[in-house]
């Protein structure tokens, strides 16, 4: 099948200014820190800052894996800055964040893969910000899951997030490295710790994937008692990452959506612009005015 070349219109390509962009990049940059939303100059920042959710990355910016879909670059990350976690609760803080994402990159150099940073910051931002709802989304601690999720999970984050990223099928090319029944055991896992957090897993659609694997991932999500879903069109990054096989419509993403509703997930967002951490903490802001 040859490769769609044009981006469809229901594809927006321009990240909108959001108001104070420019404020909130340079007390970032200041802070040390780095954000998903400008990283990936993610479409949704305008809505995303004005309703005060961000997603800040820790753990530095290079990753060791390279996962085909992803622009993050490869290599021997620097140590981890000890400062991290205080900057990230005070970046909250002034941002006014209701809800805030923390992501880090893959870190299997580390003996702890980052457990202890997350612990860190979820530990820093409750002190400093006990308002700020947190969602944390995770690498899947290869090798030392069942350790660094305890951890993880006695620290108590709203939500843990942890991404399928695609169907089983295709994860030989897009994502080497990593296993999806560990991934889908990692979910698992942190729902049997602490059954009072939420869990979210998502994938991207595009790659290549058949209707009928999709429906799958979402059973295998709830069978995981995985509570929100999220997916997106995969997007390609630069002409050196997997190539979009196919732009999926509006259409078949609300038909997605429906089943993924259908088979029980308390929260689901299905859209082309969705991304992992795009409308997360909606319900928590329904609960705040409720
Ligand atoms: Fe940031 Fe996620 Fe919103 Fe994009 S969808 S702007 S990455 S919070
Ligand atoms: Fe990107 Fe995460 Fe894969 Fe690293 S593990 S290359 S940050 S998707």
């Amino acid at each position: 099948k040859a490769t769609p070349r044009r981006k469809p219109d229901w594809i927006r390509v321009k990240a909108p200014v959001s108001e104070g962009y420019a404020e909130t990049k340079k007390l970032m940059r200041e802070l040390g820190l780095a954000t998903v939303c400008e990283e990936a100059a993610c479409p949704n920042i305008g809505e995303c800052w004005t309703k005060k959710h961000a997603t800040v990355m820790i753990l530095g910016d290079t990753c060791t894996r390279a996962c085909a879909f992803c622009n993050v670059k490869t290599g021997m990350p620097r140590p981890v800055n000890p400062l991290e976690p205080d900057n990230v609760a005070i970046a909250a803080g002034k941002m006014g964040l209701e809800h805030i994402v923390i992501t880090s990159v893959d870190r299997d150099d580390l003996p702890d893969g980052g457990a202890d940073q997350f612990v860190k910051v979820i530990k820093a931002l409750r002190r400093e910000t006990p308002d700020t709802t947190i969602e944390i989304l995770t690498p899947d601690f290869r090798g030392k899951h069942e350790q660094a999720i305890e951890k993880i999970v006695e620290a108590r984050p709203d939500v843990f997030n942890h991404n399928l990223e695609t169907v089983p099928r295709l994860y030989p090319t897009i994502r080497p490295g990593a296993r999806y029944y560990a991934s889908l055991r990692l979910l698992e896992r942190v729902k049997a710790h602490d059954p009072s957090i939420f869990t979210k897993s998502g994938i991207m659609v595009g790659l290549g994937e058949q209707r009928l694997e999709v429906h799958q991932v979402m059973d295998d999500m709830r069978s995981a008692d995985v509570d929100f879903i999220t997916m997106g069109q995969y997007l390609q990054p630069t002409p050196k990452h997997a190539t979009v096989e196919e732009f999926v419509t509006p259409k078949t993403f609300d038909a997605y959506a429906s089943i993924a509703r259908a088979k029980g997930f308390l929260q689901v967002a299905a859209s082309p612009l969705t991304r992992s951490s795009y409308h997360a903490g909606d319900d928590f802001e329904q609960m705040r005015k409720a």
